[in-house]
């Protein structure tokens, strides 16, 4: 981001507080502000990956707002299923974000090595992300990006939901969002027309998320933008003739234009798809 240089980010990182030091490792992979590394705690040795935001690039107070918003929601959950937070601390230059370590990276690179993967194995990936998902629902809590690059992987290769940056609360039932700052990489109908979001649109996602893994291109997919979130409006996708039929109305169900007529996250283990053969 041209005009705001970040700095280089030191061997040792210091918290000071807590006097506690981290040494910094291999570098894990960069975002649209992060920069995450595999970070050593010099007490234990206990390695964790650290997701490091430079302060220069938090300019707006929107940024700024979205960052704290993604560590409260973050540092208040713990479940297999996602991500687990071991705390943030700040120096000068630098927010630091010390995360539970996923070394296989995400469904993004399997999906970009493999294309397509088979139904078994979408069905294992599948179950786990319903699970991290009930858990976040339970607790009020909307992801509003799921996506492949969000979707990291441990050695064990259990999937765990990761970046908080767009995720809300809901403070009460029945509470429709109007109003999302960022783009969702698979954005549901009811965000683009802005009528009020709740829970829905991450049943939506997980829909893109099946569709992308088992066909090996995106739902919705065109050479922009505008035309995507034309077709998206319209519910224009098309699944394949090969697709088994349990299937296909699977994704057709979680890719319904009607959110009310999605199945939620609790009620979708007893879809045909998951009595398939493993
Ligand atoms: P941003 O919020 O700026 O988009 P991300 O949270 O997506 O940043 O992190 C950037 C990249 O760093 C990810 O795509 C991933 O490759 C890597 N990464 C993030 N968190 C972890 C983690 N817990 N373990 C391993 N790698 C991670």
């Amino acid at each position: 981001m041209a005009g705001h240089a970040q700095k280089e980010i030191p061997d040792v990182i210091r918290d000071v507080k807590r006097m506690k030091d981290y040494q910094k490792g291999k570098f894990l992979g960069k975002g649209g502000f992060a920069r995450c590394y595999e970070l050593t705690d010099a007490t234990n040795l206990k390695v964790l990956a650290g997701k490091i935001v430079s302060k220069s690039l938090l300019v707006k107070q929107s940024q700024k707002e979205k960052m704290q918003q993604e560590i409260s929601i973050h540092r208040a959950l713990d479940c297999k299923y996602i991500v687990g937070f071991h705390g943030y601390f700040e120096d000068t230059d630098n927010i630091y974000i010390l995360l539970e370590l996923c070394r296989k990276r995400s469904l993004m690179e399997m999906h970009k090595r493999r294309k397509y993967l088979t139904e078994p194995e979408v069905r294992y990936f599948c179950r786990h992300l319903i699970y991290g998902c009930q858990y976040l629902h339970e607790n009020r809590v909307i992801h509003r990006d799921l996506k492949l690059g969000n979707t990291l992987l441990n050695d064990a290769m259990e999937l765990k939901i990761s970046d908080f940056g767009l995720a809300t609360r809901v403070d009460h039932d029945g509470e429709r969002k109007k109003t999302l700052c960022g783009t969702p990489n698979y954005i549901a109908p009811e965000i683009l027309a802005k009528s009020g979001h709740s829970f829905e649109v991450d049943v939506w996602s997980l829909g893109c998320i099946v569709y992308t893994l088992l066909i090996g291109r995106p739902p919705f997919e065109t050479n922009s933008l505008k035309d995507t979130y034309k077709r998206i409006q319209k519910n224009e996708f098309c699944i394949p003739n090969n697709v088994a039929k349990p299937t296909s109305n699977f994704i057709r169900r979680l890719l319904s234009a009607d959110p009310s007529q999605r199945p939620s996250m609790f009620k979708m283990l007893d879809d045909d798809f998951f009595r398939g053969y493993t």
